[in-house]
């Protein structure tokens, strides 16, 4: 009995991982299509200015509408797309429409910085740097109004490759965050090496901010590190009031998160800025 058990079990576990490969080959040829499909569009979360209380810019990410099967969210298919390269082309057109509506904004008095995720796949490439150098140039977009987000990872495989590009695209005026930062393989030696500007913590660390210890202590850590190093730090994932008056008198200095507002349109984005000054000025009345 054990053994037909066994057996069974085997055939199963043959099933699904088989259906698993199945899937996953759809995907990438779904993917495959989706940026000449147009099924790509990016949404806008707004980052905010703990002192101030201003909104300084906004990160975009990317959705990807499937046709039959919806919202997909990132962390789905990016990984995909990193593994097969297609990542390139599609954080090409990330950049390309990131910078397209910033210059659209700008020119309607909106001269916001835009934060653009960059995998450690596309810093890889040889033509990275004048890529987005170019592609900043083609949209007449100051380089101070760009920021580019890089994870611990990307400077794992070729620390002196990343280094350089990074040192380029930084002296040409790009600020560099790190993002997620505390969940890699955060290596201070690391830190002190690269061009970086920013940290932001991940926000597994914020969401049981206050509730949990470790979390709170290691929010409090990265915050004191960013002080020392001369590192803006900006809190990602803030979701709750507690959380902001927090992180704002324990000195962080940036945030973005659901309490501000999520992930916006280009449209929905325009009339949360024109409506979030009174909104702050009303809660603090
Ligand atoms: P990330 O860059 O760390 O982005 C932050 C994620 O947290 C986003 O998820 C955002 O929607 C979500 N988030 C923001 N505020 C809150 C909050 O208050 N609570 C919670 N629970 N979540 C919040 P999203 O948009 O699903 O993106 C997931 C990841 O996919 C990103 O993490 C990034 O690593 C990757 N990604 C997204 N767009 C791009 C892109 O254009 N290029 C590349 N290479 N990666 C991207
Ligand atoms: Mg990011
Ligand atoms: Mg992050
Ligand atoms: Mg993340």
């Amino acid at each position: 009995l054990a053994k037909e058990s066994g057996h069974n079990y085997f055939q199963f576990y043959v099933a699904s991982v088989d259906q698993e490969i199945r899937e996953r080959k759809q995907l990438e040829k779904d993917l495959s299509v989706a940026l000449h499909n147009h099924q790509f569009h990016l949404v806008y979360q707004p980052q905010v200015n703990l002192e101030t209380h201003r909104i300084i810019g906004a990160e975009a990410l990317i959705r990807w509408e499937h046709p039959e099967k919806g919202l997909i969210p990132p962390d789905e298919f990016i990984p995909v797309s990193e593994m097969n390269g297609s990542i390139v082309e599609i954080g090409q057109w990330v950049l390309d429409q990131a910078c397209w509506q910033a210059a659209r904004w700008a020119s309607n008095g909106m001269p916001l910085r835009i934060a653009v995720n960059l995998s450690a796949v596309q810093l890889r490439q040889d033509t990275i740097v004048d890529d987005i150098l170019d592609t900043l140039k083609r949209h007449h977009i100051p380089a101070g109004r760009l920021e580019l987000e890089v994870t611990e990872t990307s400077f794992m495989t070729n620390l002196e490759e990343a280094v350089d590009k990074l040192k380029r695209l930084h002296k040409a005026g790009i600020s560099i965050a790190v993002d997620d930062f505390g969940t890699g393989y955060s290596s201070l030696t690391y830190l002190k090496r690269m061009p970086v500007q920013h940290l932001k913590i991940d926000k597994q660390f914020i969401r049981d901010l206050l509730v949990n210890e470790e979390d709170t202590r290691i929010a409090n850590t990265i915050i004191d590190l960013g002080k020392s190093l001369n590192l803006t730090v900006v809190a990602e994932g803030v979701e709750t009031a507690e959380q902001e008056y927090y992180l704002a008198q324990r000195g962080c200095k940036l945030a973005q998160g659901y309490f501000f507002s999520k992930p916006l349109k280009p449209h929905e984005f325009e009339i949360f800025v024109a409506g979030f000054h009174s909104k702050i000025v009303e809660n603090n009345a």
